[in-house]
């Protein structure tokens, strides 16, 4: 398999119009200002409908699931549901059948974060001297993906996602040659920070805690923004354009408006327009 363009990026997204709901039964919860109510892994979300959706879809931030809407599983859903357990559902298969696949549901997910990352790294030029250990590595990855249940369960995911980070590592080299160590800040506590129109072009943002911060009008192009915690961080007439190993879910956990620029990489969040 080989994507390359930011299509392949969508579609390592979630589908759940192919998948069983397993984001809503394999994975727990538990009650805060992310998620309305407790929940055990394996056990059905008391909102998930007999049809796999989801029965208050449309008012998930009202109702106090906003944890849900910001959760993205790059398309492990549907792989699992679809690929790995050849469309047969938790609901009707066997209990021993359910708990695998709820057990390989989040191995999957982390791989599939993987692909997404690796796919992304295809689509950018400066980092075309590690696109063939990229595509190496993707293919490998995307392998690892389908295999079946029992392999899945024995993947190594640390030591995988560890080859994998020391090229994004690299890619992320090439991309901000130049940026100087003033923009070194890797895992930086920037909670609550004033950031207003900062420039942080090509910045170092990998992990970074942003949460809360202000970040209005602030200059990212080019900024490398993998794991960054954008939680309610203010991205209003912000300039992401360039920007790079930005999630959607990473987005939609941050609040930002009509004036704010994207890389392609990523949609805009409609509840940016709600203004919530
Ligand atoms: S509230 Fe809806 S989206 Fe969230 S876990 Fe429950 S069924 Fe799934």
């Amino acid at each position: 398999m080989e994507q390359t363009t930011a299509d392949g990026l969508l579609d390592l997204r979630a589908d759940c119009s192919r998948c069983f709901g397993l984001c809503c039964v394999a994975l727990p919860f538990t009650a805060s200002a992310d998620f309305a109510a407790d929940k055990a892994a394996g056990e059905p979300c008391a909102n998930l409908r007999e049809d796999f959706r989801c029965g208050i879809h449309t008012e998930l931030r009202q109702k106090g699931f906003t944890g849900c809407t910001v959760y993205d599983c790059f398309g492990a859903g549907q792989k699992v549901s679809q690929v790995t357990f050849g469309g047969r559902d938790w609901r009707t298969g066997s209990r021993a059948d359910a708990r695998r696949m709820f057990d390989v549901f989040p191995v999957v997910r982390q791989l599939h974060e993987l692909l997404r990352y690796l796919t992304e790294t295809l689509t950018l030029p400066a980092a075309r001297p590690v696109h063939a250990d990229i595509r190496a590595l993707l293919a490998e990855t995307e392998r690892l993906t389908r295999g079946t249940p029992r392999e899945l369960e024995e993947v190594d995911v640390p030591a995988h996602r560890q080859r994998v980070n020391v090229l994004l590592l690299r890619a992320s080299e090439l991309m901000r040659a130049g940026a100087g160590r003033r923009k070194e800040r890797r895992g930086a506590d920037l909670i609550g920070a004033r950031l207003r129109g900062a420039d942080l072009r090509q910045a170092d943002l990998r992990g970074a805690y942003l949460i809360a911060a202000d970040l209005t009008g602030a200059d990212l192009r080019g900024a490398d923004l993998i794991g960054a915690d954008l939680r309610d961080a203010d991205l209003t007439d912000a300039d992401l354009t360039g920007a790079f190993f930005l999630t959607q879910p990473q987005l939609d956990s941050a609040r930002g408006s009509a004036g704010t620029r994207l890389p392609g990489s990523v949609t805009r969040p409609a509840h940016w327009a709600a203004g919530f």
